[in-house]
């Protein structure tokens, strides 16, 4: 099985605008082959924290290749393989809204987060941010890069293999509480195309637009263990934000696996396909104000990791 570190950067805050691809293939534990390649994302709206963080900018892309084009050389080893990314639903849902939005076929990916591994195998109270992992392992690389930041992730997925006796990182899992997931098939999100380039479709697009007005609702939809399917919301309350859950335990105001798994980008037991609102969760809670920490009575809040 192919065995292999993916890493994107995104133009925007859209899950469909990646600008980079990083990846580096593993093989007899070690990292073989590494490529990056520029994307020209649907649109060339760059966000300025998005360019604080990868230095690309529009006119680095212009005239590069669109996502089809750039991923067709890596989609095969990418289906059958095992992937792995550091936070990976955030990369995950790049790759399948990036193919979503050009109307292509999504096939089933399986993946490990080497952000959960890190968090078992090097756990430190800094946190496990890929280049803080990396500077713990000795690991060198150009942090942000996409290229860089995937061999980073492979390095420090082999890492774990050293520290935890197994075979090789496909056998992690077994060595590890940890699973494979494989994200079902899709297509999971509208075709989208961006404003001027609709065609016959412009109207369709605006209405699909509308309706997503609502975007900055978060709401998750969780398959619970004896197969109940329960829904996380985020609210905003007076002392900030707030993960509210319909199962038992949820109603009774007492933090439950559901809220944890979203909180820990979990998932698993996902049953809606939003993958970006998990990332979007992510940096919520990464901006949280650290005074929202604690709280009294026992209802699981959003706090910094
Ligand atoms: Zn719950």
């Amino acid at each position: 099985m192919t065995i292999l570190a993916i890493d994107f950067e995104t133009a925007n805050e859209r899950r469909d605008s990646a600008c980079a691809v990083g990846l580096a293939w593993i093989e007899g534990n070690r990292v073989v082959r590494r490529e990056s390649r520029l994307i020209r994302p649907p649109e060339l709206r760059f966000a300025p924290g998005n360019i604080r963080v990868h230095g690309i900018l529009p006119a680095d892309v212009r005239g590069e290749p669109e996502f089809p084009a750039v991923m067709a050389e890596f989609l095969a080893d990418l289906e059958g393989g095992l992937i792995l990314a550091h936070n990976a639903p955030f990369d995950l849902g790049v790759l399948r809204a990036g193919l979503a939005a050009y109307g292509l076929p999504v096939p089933a990916f399986s993946y490990l987060c080497t952000l959960q591994i890190a968090r078992q195998v090097f756990p430190d109270p800094a946190g496990c941010g890929l280049g803080k992992v990396a500077a713990r392992l000795g690991i060198r690389f150009e942090h942000h890069d996409a290229g860089e930041d995937a061999y980073a992730c492979a390095e420090i997925a082999l890492a774990a293999v050293q520290e935890t006796g197994a075979e090789d990182v496909a056998g992690l899992p077994r060595v590890l509480p940890l699973r494979v997931t494989t994200l079902p098939a899709g297509p999971d999100l509208p075709r989208w195309r961006p404003p001027g380039r609709e065609g016959l479709g412009g109207r369709a697009a605006f209405v699909a637009r509308r309706g997503r007005q609502a975007e900055d609702e978060i709401r998750f939809a969780i398959r619970g263990s004896t197969g109940n399917r329960y829904e996380v919301a985020l609210e905003e309350r007076p002392f900030g934000l707030y993960l509210r859950c319909t199962c038992m335990a949820g109603r009774n105001r007492r933090r439950c696996r559901h809220v944890d798994a979203m909180v820990d980008g979990d998932v698993t037991d996902l049953v809606s396909t939003n993958l970006a609102d998990v990332e979007r969760l992510r940096r919520l809670i990464a901006s949280a104000p650290a005074g929202h920490r604690v709280e009294p009575e026992r209802v699981r809040r959003v706090q910094a990791a």
